[in-house]
């Protein structure tokens, strides 16, 4: 079944990744701008990062036949000193104006504090005056209710906002029924070791129905699976959910997000079910 990865660090993963992806039936992948799992040293290395996410894989991924979307942002560990975050912002309305760029993100919480809701609540102007969609990580673990609550809260307070072209990634059993309540779309990221699995997936599309959920890999640099989607799809194909159902999940959910997005382009042949 073809399917769409709609979150996954391609920077951090190899050429290998993408074969074995392409194989498994991968056409697209969005990859969100994220923390590299050190601290970067100054803007030229964010700069440097968005070309890479804007320019070359794209090229790369498109080797393997898989079309690469990009999101472009700060990410929450680097929002702590605000005038650094501000000199960062400065930098994305160029990268932001690229094809295939699908708006802001990931940006949200960490560890909660005032300093990074100061640098989110830039970045949600930014894309608010500009008309981008926007993608948000929320914490790990014990922070993520309060953290997931808060960027929600944040939302809440602006009529701006418009909750279809709104992503709240990385959602748990006790984080998604508030994101959907409130016409969110949610993510369910499948991790090995925190987040969720496939089987925790299968179980919360069971419970809630597959509108507006979006299911990844988030595979980055750490403990993670670029084949995660293929085994999601398998969990759920043992468990008989109908092939439609589970290509809404893993293909056509996707697309209805991402089209909303200026910069988003997937052509007609790419369309055509191959399951
Ligand atoms: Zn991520």
């Amino acid at each position: 079944m073809n399917f769409f990865d709609p979150h996954i660090h391609m920077a951090s993963r190899t050429t290998d990744d993408l074969e074995r992806m392409a194989q498994a039936g991968c056409v697209a992948v969005a990859e969100p701008a994220f923390w590299a799992g050190f601290d970067r040293s100054g803007v030229s290395s964010f700069y440097d990062y968005f070309r890479q996410l804007t320019d070359w894989e794209p090229k790369r991924a498109l080797q393997y036949g898989i079309r690469h979307y990009t999101w472009i942002g700060v990410n929450a560990k680097e929002a702590e000193d605000v005038g650094f975050a501000r000199d960062v912002i400065a930098l994305l309305p160029e990268f932001l104006d690229k094809p295939d760029v699908l708006g802001i993100g990931e940006i949200g919480l960490h560890k909660c504090t005032k300093n990074e809701v100061t640098t989110l609540q830039a970045l949600i102007e930014m894309a608010l005056l500009r008309g981008e969609q926007m993608l948000f990580h929320t914490p790990h673990l014990e922070d993520k209710y309060k953290g997931t609550r808060m960027i929600l809260d944040i939302l809440r307070d602006d009529p701006r906002v418009d909750r279809r072209r709104v992503c709240i990634d990385h959602c748990e059993e006790h984080t998604i029924r508030m994101v959907l309540d409130e016409g969110y779309w949610a993510g369910i990221t499948l991790y090995p070791v925190t987040k969720a699995n496939p089987e925790r997936a299968a179980d919360m599309i069971e419970i809630y129905g597959p509108d507006r959920i979006l299911v990844n890999s988030s595979a980055d640099w750490g403990p993670s699976d670029p084949l995660a989607v293929p085994k999601f799809i398998s969990v759920m194909k043992r468990r008989e959910n109908p092939d439609k159902l589970v290509r809404q999940i893993v293909y056509d959910n996707p697309l209805i997000f991402f089209k909303q997005s200026r910069g988003f382009s997937f052509t007609q042949t790419e369309d055509i079910p191959n399951s």
